[in-house]
């Protein structure tokens, strides 16, 4: 059997392969973070499985094709002060700090990550913890639909869940130039939009149908 090392590299070549990793920061960010180490222990040795997988609590770390188009799409940068709403495991904010701050020799890039479930941000902080990327990333307990005001403007956003509409508050502390990633939709499917924030207003774009578990907030679906 292949070790971890190996299986991620075959998984990154076959998301290269199909299309879905194109631009060379995502492919080294897929490279560098071990996504077995976001996983619970008994869903390790399905960690590089193109699928979501089971986190506790009804939630899960979405599947590695979705973090990939999602990231492409948001085509972060180095120095970037990004928000992300939906921590799961930590993951995608793994993926993201290794981008817009392991790298940054400014010192500004940083990943802002909330979650709702004051159990999985404890989780997801010890993931960052062990994999070192705790440093990069600051997990914040509440309710993302109301963003994060005292870190705003953010130059990203990215929604890791399924939103009924886009929520106001994050459109207000996305900077103008700035781009958000998020899936809109009802329960059964969601389509992926692409945000850019102009002088003028928003502009989106429809991107890939997506289907994410329920964002749940005030701008969000009831609880
Ligand atoms: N990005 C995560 C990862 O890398 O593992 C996967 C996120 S999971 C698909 C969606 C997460 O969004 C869940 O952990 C859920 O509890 C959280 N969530 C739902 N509504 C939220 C809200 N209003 N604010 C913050 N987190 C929320």
């Amino acid at each position: 059997m292949a070790g971890f090392e190996e299986e991620r590299r075959r998984l990154v070549e076959r998301l290269v392969r199909e299309g879905i990793i194109v631009s060379e920061k995502v492919k080294k960010a897929f490279l560098a973070v071990p996504r077995e180490e976001f996983v619970p222990p008994e869903h390790r040795p399905w960690a590089y499985e193109d699928h979501p997988l089971p986190i506790g609590y009804g939630q899960t770390i979405s599947a590695p094709h979705m973090v990939a188009i999602m990231t492409e799409r948001l085509d972060p940068m180095p120095g970037d002060r990004v928000l992300e709403v939906g921590t799961g495991s930590g993951y995608q904010a793994a993926i993201l700090a290794e981008i817009v701050a392991k790298n940054d020799p400014s010192g500004r890039g940083h990943v802002f990550t909330i979650e709702r479930i004051k159990e999985l941000a404890e989780f997801a902080r010890r993931n960052l913890e062990k994999t070192g990327y705790i440093r990069y990333v600051t997990v914040i307990v509440g309710d993302g639909t109301l963003g994060y005001p005292d870190m705003a403007p953010y130059d990203r956003i990215i929604v890791t869940a399924a939103a009924p509409r886009i929520p106001p508050p994050l459109i207000e502390q996305l900077r103008v130039g700035g781009r958000m990633v998020i899936p809109v939709g009802d329960a059964w499917g969601q389509e992926l939009l692409v945000v850019d924030k102009t002088e003028k207003g928003i502009r989106v774009k429809r991107d890939v149908p997506c289907v994410f578990v329920p964002l749940i907030g005030r701008f969000g679906w009831r609880d």
